[in-house]
């Protein structure tokens, strides 16, 4: 089952509507329990516990470390391309620049990210501008494909696709996307 098909199965109506009409005491008992499922979540999102922010905060803390410990994920930007359509007046791939546009061969990216890798990263994000012809779906799932091998974890920072399009990408080994 697909993301939006799991999303539409839930009662997010009634999810509302019980949220709405909590309680502050409701909101504790739920805070006190020790397994939380989605109608608890609905609860704990619900006006009445903002009366609780401090707790609430408490609890995600705790969890939080629980499950990742104390660890700050890092990763570092491989820049695939500078080839954009687009024209972001903020943006120095803004398609106006006069600059020289790059876009790295599967070799060169390959180069790039094991310099990173020496460095100690092992979170890589393939950023590139937006660019169908330059950086096209088949161009970003040969790089994944072979950084694959390589990288532990692969991140994308690309123009927007269509979902048919990042299925091959994802195939290749990417586990993350940046919109
Ligand atoms: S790379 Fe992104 S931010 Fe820069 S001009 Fe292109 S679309 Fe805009």
């Amino acid at each position: 089952m697909s993301f939006v098909a799991g999303l539409n199965t839930l009662p997010i109506a009634g999810l509302f509507t019980s949220s709405f009409r909590t309680t502050l005491s409701v909101v504790r008992e739920t805070l006190a329990k020790r397994r939380l499922g989605l109608a608890d979540f609905a609860q704990l999102l619900s006006p009445a516990a903002g009366e609780l922010l401090a707790q609430l905060c408490h609890r995600s803390q705790a969890l939080t470390r629980q499950r990742f410990g104390k660890v700050i994920r890092l990763f570092a930007p491989l820049y695939l391309s500078n080839e954009c359509v687009n024209q972001c007046k903020y943006c120095g791939f803004s398609r106006d620049n006069p600059i020289l546009r790059v876009t790295l061969s599967v070799e060169e990216v390959l180069r790039e990210a094991r310099a990173l890798q020496a460095q100690g990263f092992r979170n890589l994000l393939l950023v590139a501008g937006e660019h169908p012809k330059f950086v096209s779906r088949d161009y970003l799932a040969e790089c994944v494909r072979a950084l694959h091998q390589e990288v532990p974890s692969i991140a994308l920072e690309v123009g927007p696709m269509e979902t048919e399009d990042y299925r091959p990408i994802v195939e290749a080994g990417a586990d993350g996307l940046v919109v």
